[in-house]
């Protein structure tokens, strides 16, 4: 019994000495080697914060504001990219190398795709980049009818048909309609009630409007164009007819029109009349005059075309052609 009780005393000591050491040896560390407090990494996010970049709601960001960096973009200049420029032409940056486009962020209608275009076309025409930008979408660095894109809604009110915009020869728009107080001339059905109400207006301030040329088929327009070409060489009758497949005619939406007191055109004071009231009934006159180098055609004060009211009552506002209305409002870039 005594010998045990001894072991158990022993035991008991070694354990108690044991703790002891250990528990001293515990706060001994902590006491030199403190543990550090764990910091949590910072995200992607909070490292492009740092660096003055504007955090924008889009999965890819990061990756995308991280791969701008790298090609040498800056804060402010992802800060402005992401403010001003389209998705389509943020893809288009990412795509290419570094480039300056400090001059374009306040361009709505630039087109990533175009910007060499556009500095050699404002160099050779001294002219603002905002201008320069929408011309060279409208094709207008280029010859005439050099460049064509086909037309995709070609029965569209809103329909741009130039000479870089082309209808199919087999267009027809599918809702003619005899215009009532003119029987014998056919326009789109969209264009008809408008067009009555604007003679009605003009009428009663004594300005007696007459059709005379609204739809014509692209066949018209193929003999009508190739007859012009027996009298004059091609680069003088491009100026005032235009090529089959390229007159709004073929859209049922233009219509040639004349005072009551002459055969082809409209009269000073009738044309002043149509330039100040035909945009209340959704027309414009199409061709304005000193606007040749944007619309290819010399001034025509009888031509009309329907764009509905709330369109042609903003480019009467505005003042340009249908063209640059087309590719700053009706265009996404
Ligand atoms: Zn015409």
């Amino acid at each position: 019994m005594k010998r045990d009780k001894k072991i158990l005393i022993i035991l008991l000591s070694i354990f108690c000495i044991l703790a002891v050491v250990g528990t001293t040896l515990h706060f001994t560390k902590d006491f030199f080697f403190p543990e550090k407090e764990v910091e949590t990494p910072k995200t992607e996010s909070q490292i492009l914060e740092e660096k003055g970049i504007i955090l924008v709601n889009k999965e890819s960001f990061v990756q995308e504001a991280n791969s701008l960096l790298e090609k040498g973009y800056t804060a402010d200049e992802i800060n402005n990219i992401y403010e001003y420029m389209s998705e389509k032409n943020i893809q288009s940056i990412l795509a290419n190398e570094y480039v300056d486009l400090s001059q374009f962020y306040q361009i709505s209608n630039f087109d990533f795709s175009k910007i060499d275009r556009y500095k050699a076309y404002q160099a050779l025409e001294s002219i603002e980049m905002k201008d320069a930008v929408t011309r060279v979408n409208l094709n207008l660095d280029e010859p005439f009818y050099q460049t064509i894109e086909t037309i995709e809604d070609p029965s569209a009110v809103t329909v741009l048909v130039n000479k870089s915009h082309a209808l199919s020869s087999d267009y027809v728009p599918d809702d003619l309609v005899a215009i009532p107080s003119f029987p014998s001339l056919q326009i789109k059905d969209d264009a008809v009630n408008d067009f009555e109400n604007l003679l009605a207006a003009a009428k009663l301030d004594n300005v007696y409007i007459i059709p005379y040329s609204t739809y014509r088929s692209y066949d018209y327009q193929n003999r009508l164009y190739n007859g012009y070409l027996q009298d004059d060489p091609v680069e003088v009758v491009d100026t005032y007819s235009a090529r089959p497949g390229h007159s709004e005619h073929q859209t049922g939406l233009a219509l040639d029109v004349r005072s009551s007191t002459h055969w082809s055109n409209l009269t000073d004071a009738d044309y002043e009349w149509m330039l100040n009231n035909s945009y209340k009934y959704g027309f414009i006159v199409r061709y304005p005059k000193d606007n040749s180098t944007i619309t290819g055609y010399k001034e025509e004060p009888w031509h009309l075309r329907y764009i509905g009211i709330e369109h042609a009552t903003k480019v009467h506002e505005l003042g340009i052609t249908y063209d640059e209305y087309y590719d700053l409002y009706l265009t996404e870039h």
